[in-house]
């Protein structure tokens, strides 16, 4: 176990007195420990981190930081000097093994337990494992963490690689865009028609798909790996399920992720497509919260249990599930957010997923120059929203979703009529 924090406080250490303990070192777990500090709680807070580095933010991993735009420094949500300033205690390269909600205690890898007042568990998700044939070849990559962005950087950076990126998501659409602006050839392969349909709609997927084609990214659509060949161990190609052999020596796997729910699971709590969690999110035992990508909580708005996998949510379930572990009477009822780069396309997203579905699209802006904002409309009310290469219309856009005005789909197809008119 490595501490990061060099304090003498008795308190922070394993087996002693009880505080705040942290199981994740993820955005979600130092967003929840900076939240603790700034809300006046005097008392031990400890990060458990089974990752070796202290909390680092994952956006960039995909992006700026893979492509060798970015450095360490774009990673960091806080410094390092942050955490002992602070007397946050983190464990780095320490897993969580198990959680007794009686005691109050969480089992630390190597035996040590370290007793909480309150627990947050925020250990996020990890890549989904599908056993296709010839996936444990040399070459043949997961990508989430700082270590498998550092390398494929190592990989990509030199150019000429035949890469496949095997999934048609976020994920898997922002590392082939790097990869081909790194100079290597890529082939998409994804179960969508059109990749980023199930998120945003083939229309506006389209766009996306595009850019990439123009780039030079090739799709194989609707289509998944039927086996990744190799030789003397090492990944030489691809064949899909449509059966062609694509050549590669670099196949990553995108194809999302699943919640790391484990140390719950065994703790007794209910699970529910994540830790279930009520809009403060509160477990179903009342000493221990969830937050981040791990967490299904009731979104207050839509009535329904959400998991939401993004960066926003990451930062804003932090600060609320601080809140609650303090007693306060906070609620998680944000609008949830994202945001993507591919290539020269910026986007941003605001709105409720779920709701989309039946509602009809409205853009404002032209899809074809790639500058627009596109609308969700449902019964006259906007329940999401999409700005491409515009601008500074969050919170115009964040305004129409919260306020819950009844809209003309004219107006808001309409450049001329401001947004906060409507
Ligand atoms: C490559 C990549 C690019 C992304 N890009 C975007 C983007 O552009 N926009 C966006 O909105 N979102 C993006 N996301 C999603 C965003 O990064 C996540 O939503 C966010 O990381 C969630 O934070 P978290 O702290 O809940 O979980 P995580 O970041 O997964 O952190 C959880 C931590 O807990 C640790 N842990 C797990 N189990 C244990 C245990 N038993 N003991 C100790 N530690 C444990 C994990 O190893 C991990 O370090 C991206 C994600 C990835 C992987």
């Amino acid at each position: 176990m490595t501490e990061s924090s060099t304090t003498s406080s008795p308190s922070r250490t394993p087996g002693t007195a009880p505080g705040m303990v942290i199981i994740g070192g993820g955005l979600t777990g130092a967003t929840a420990a900076e939240t603790l500090r700034k809300e006046g709680y005097a008392g031990a807070v400890t990060i458990v981190a089974d990752e070796p580095e202290i909390p680092y933010q994952r956006p960039p991993l995909s992006k700026g930081f893979l492509a060798g735009k970015e450095g360490e420094d774009a990673l960091l949500p806080y410094p390092a000097a942050w955490y002992p300033e602070n007397n946050v205690t983190v464990l780095t390269g320490t897993a969580a093994t198990g959680v007794d909600p009686a005691a109050h205690t969480v089992t630390l890898a190597g035996g040590d337990t370290l007793a909480y007042e309150k627990l947050l568990i925020a250990t996020g998700a990890t890549p989904r494992i599908i056993p296709f044939p010839g996936v444990d070849l040399d070459g043949v990559h997961y990508f989430r963490s700082k270590a498998d962005s550092l390398a494929m950087k190592e990989l990509l950076s030199a150019g000429g690689h035949n890469v496949v990126m095997i999934g048609s998501g976020w994920i898997g659409m922002e590392i082939a865009a790097t990869a081909r602006e790194l100079g290597n050839t890529v082939t998409l392969l994804g179960l969508e028609e059109v990749p980023l349909s199930v998120a945003i709609g083939k229309e506006l997927g389209a766009v996306f798909a595009a850019r990439h084609e123009e780039a030079g990214v090739k799709f194989v659509l609707p289509s998944s790996a039927a086996e990744i060949q190799g030789t003397d161990g090492k990944v030489t190609s691809v064949l899909t399920t449509t059966g062609e052999t694509i050549p590669a020596d670099l196949v990553v796997v995108a194809i999302g992720v699943v919640p790391n729910i484990g140390l719950a699971k065994d703790a007794g709590l209910v699970i529910n497509n994540g830790i279930e969690v009520t809009g403060g999110l509160q477990t179903s035992d009342p000493d221990i919260f969830a937050a981040g990508d791990v967490a299904n909580s009731l979104h207050p708005v839509t009535g329904q249990f959400a998991r939401s996998e993004h960066w926003a949510n990451a930062i804003a379930s932090g600060k609320v599930a601080a809140k609650s572990m303090l007693g306060q009477d906070a609620e998680l009822n944000d609008i949830p957010y994202f945001y993507t780069d591919q290539f020269d396309l910026g986007m941003e997203y605001s709105g409720f997923g779920a709701l989309t579905k039946d509602a009809e699209l409205v853009i404002r802006g032209s899809l074809e120059k790639r500058e627009f904002i596109a609308f969700w409309v449902l019964e006259g009310k906007v329940v999401a929203g999409m700005n491409v290469n515009v601008w500074d219309v969050q919170d115009a856009i964040k305004d129409l979703i919260g306020s819950g005005r009844t809209v003309e789909a004219a107006k808001l197809a309409d450049p001329q009529t401001p947004l906060e008119t409507i």
